[in-house]
């Protein structure tokens, strides 16, 4: 079910357990500001998704509520992420859904990195 962009922070989110650990993630990348892991349901070779560490539910949130060095240290980790997945040339695509227009289901910030093909033109 998608969430409000203004939602508030629901702890119980998938990925707020998937950061205390409750439940399993198949990780590829973890620092202090972020963690990264493979998309349950990948919709390309590669889909890995990447979250902040602290409790925001959108760039929204994010942006407006975040220390300068969680963003800084969040936005460091998505480039990271995909350089160390080798997906720099021939290129990926980073996708940040928010709210119902964008059908966001996870109420916790996610960046999505897609690569490892071809894809289409990016059209709404
Ligand atoms: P959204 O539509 O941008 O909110 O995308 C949420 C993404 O989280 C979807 O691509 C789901 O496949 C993915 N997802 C949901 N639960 C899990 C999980 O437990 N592990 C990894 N990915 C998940």
């Amino acid at each position: 079910m998608p969430v409000p962009a203004l939602a508030p922070y629901d702890d119980a989110n998938i990925f707020a357990r998937i950061l205390r650990g409750e439940i399993p993630c198949r990780k590829v990348f973890e620092d202090d500001h972020a963690l990264a892991f493979h998309d349950i349901n990948p919709q390309a070779p590669v889909h890995v998704l990447v979250i902040p560490k602290g409790a925001y539910v959108s760039w929204a949130d994010f942006s407006a509520n975040a220390g300068d060095a969680e963003i800084a240290g969040f936005v460091r980790a998505v480039g990271q992420v995909a350089r160390e997945l080798g997906l720099e040339e021939p290129g990926y695509r980073l996708l940040a859904n928010a709210g119902i227009h964008a059908h966001q289901e996870v109420p916790h910030l996610h960046v999505h990195i897609f690569g490892g093909t071809q894809m289409g033109a990016m059209l709404p």
